[in-house]
């Protein structure tokens, strides 16, 4: 299996291992498979019994087809063990007769990420062995909350590898900077920077743009490399929990064997969606994808009319993972559907005029999988009430956000298959929100919105959450973002 650009006519060419390496294409694409392996229903039949880590390792292969079946197996029992996922990795919940939840936030960070953040950080380390690659890889991380601390539990002693997160010391909930700042681990560091997201994000822009920093990252024997979710090693393990859910609802009797399913994502920068439509395209029995977005309904407006424009307010919402303007991941539907040239020419157009235009006939060949829908704050403060209420299930913001544009999509087309919805997060890292949204009570802060919440609805805190004003705290600094550079450089040079 080889893979390509998503800009460029296909005569450069690189494995997996590369791809995974290097992240972005060097036409400024994204890596895409040159063809898409196929799972039959006899697969799917084999796997039904199988553990998630064999389901994860098997699909993988299809895909990772310069890594040994032992390898994968043994990066896949790993990434996904016990220990790390209580109870199993993507457990489905019925919800009711129509509607089945994909809980994706059972991993050691309670956030969706840790379902490719606890494998990609293995491919990554294989990749340098397979490469020949002599040096360490820092990766550098600006997070608005989640991923950091997804990616600093993911790299956290992993061979060959450092990774060093940039939060804006303002602009994380409090439990998140908790989280960062109580990570353990020998190869990573964590600083907080004076300023917001954006600070922190152009300060990790500009020292991967910088060639002094990176000639001197080069005399310790380090390269920069980056852990967000346009990396095709991010994207390939998140293909394995539709199957595997699949395989559960059929196990559980929800559906059988070759039965057409819909599937509702909430979507920022659609990596998620995508995954699910690449197991449809290798042969999963998906029928209609439904893409949820918040009050930034960019995604909304393009399925529905075939205009994407980022022209256009953002708004701070209670679900800020899909707080995004330009859903990077979109590029690769573009390229599975319309090809190279089209692809790079609405890419052009959106770096230039932040829009771009399918035609009729395009828009068309997008709507026969994917719908859009939208749910607002107050109907996500609705949702999660009633969610609660009617079917004592709680659900985080974003989900609420997912089950929101989920109902409008029954009501529009009738419940005539099984949906299956993914659910991103633990409601507990967004307690606050949740909590005043059912109770109508303002709790004093984010610490005690998790005692609060589990005592009125008895659901308990996920242990990665537990216990967590007790741990030890690690990082405490707090720097400008003209600071950084000489922090990357301070982390890279010291010997652990
Ligand atoms: C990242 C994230 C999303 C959005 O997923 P994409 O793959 O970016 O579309 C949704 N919900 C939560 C909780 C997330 O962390």
């Amino acid at each position: 299996m080889v893979y390509t650009g998503t800009r460029t006519p296909s005569t450069h060419t690189v494995s997996a291992a590369e791809a995974i390496k290097e992240g972005l294409s060097p036409d400024g694409g994204l890596y895409m498979p040159m063809e898409l392996p196929i799972i039959t229903l006899a697969e799917i039949e084999v796997l039904l019994t199988k553990s998630y880590a064999a389901r994860a390792a098997y699909i993988l292969g299809k895909y990772l087809t310069d890594y040994s079946t032992e390898e994968l197996r043994e990066d896949c029992s790993g990434a996904y063990a016990e220990a790390r996922f209580p109870g199993g990795a993507a457990p489905v919940r019925r919800l009711d007769d129509e509607t089945y939840m994909l809980e994706l936030w059972h991993g050691p960070t309670a956030a969706f990420k840790d379902m490719a953040l606890q494998i990609m950080p293995r491919l990554l380390s294989r990749a340098l062995v397979k490469t020949g690659e002599k040096r360490t890889a820092l990766i550098l991380v600006a997070t608005s909350g989640d991923t950091g601390k997804a990616a600093l539990e993911g790299y956290r002693d992993i061979p060959g590898t450092k990774i060093q997160v940039f939060y804006p010391v303002d602009g994380v909930s409090e439990i998140q900077k908790l989280q960062m700042m109580t990570q353990e681990g020998k190869n990573v560091s964590v600083a907080a920077i004076r300023g917001n997201f954006d600070d922190a994000q152009s300060g990790v822009k500009r020292i991967f743009a910088d060639e002094d920093t990176k000639s001197a990252l080069n005399e310790h024997g380090v390269f920069l490399s980056s852990a967000n979710s346009i990396n095709w090693g991010r994207l390939a393990p998140q293909i394995v929990y539709y199957v595997s859910a699949y395989c559960d609802m059929v196990r559980n009797g929800a559906i059988q064997l070759g039965e057409l399913m819909d599937i509702c994502v909430p979507t920022g920068n659609f990596g998620n969606i995508f995954a699910a439509y690449l197991a449809k395209r290798m042969g999963l029995p998906i029928d209609r994808l439904i893409c949820a977005s918040n009050t930034n309904n960019v995604l909304t407006e393009f399925l529905t009319t075939g205009v994407y424009d980022r022209n256009r307010t953002f708004h701070t919402t209670m679900s800020p993972s899909m707080d995004i303007l330009i859903s990077s991941n979109l590029e690769r539907l573009l390229y599975l559907l319309f090809g190279h040239e089209r692809t790079a020419s609405c890419m052009r157009s959106l770096a230039e005029t932040g829009r771009y235009e399918l035609t009729p006939a395009e828009l068309a060949a997008v709507q026969r999988t994917f719908v859009g829908y939208c749910t607002d704050e107050d109907g996500t403060r609705k949702t999660l009430r009633e969610t609660w209420e009617d079917r004592h299930y709680l659900a985080d913001p974003h989900t609420a956000v997912a089950l929101g544009a989920a109902r409008q999509y029954q009501r529009d087309h009738g419940a005539k298959r099984k949906l299956l919805v993914a659910s991103t997060a633990s409601p507990y890292k967004f307690a606050y929100d949740v909590y005043h949204s059912l109770f109508d009570e303002t709790p004093s802060d984010g610490l005690a919105a998790l005692t609060m919440l589990t005592e009125k609805t008895g659901v308990a805190i996920p242990a990665p959450l537990g216990h967590i004003a007790e741990r030890t705290v690690r990082f405490t600094g707090v720097i400008d973002a003209d600071e950084m550079p000489a922090e990357v450089l301070r982390f890279a040079s010291d010997v652990d």
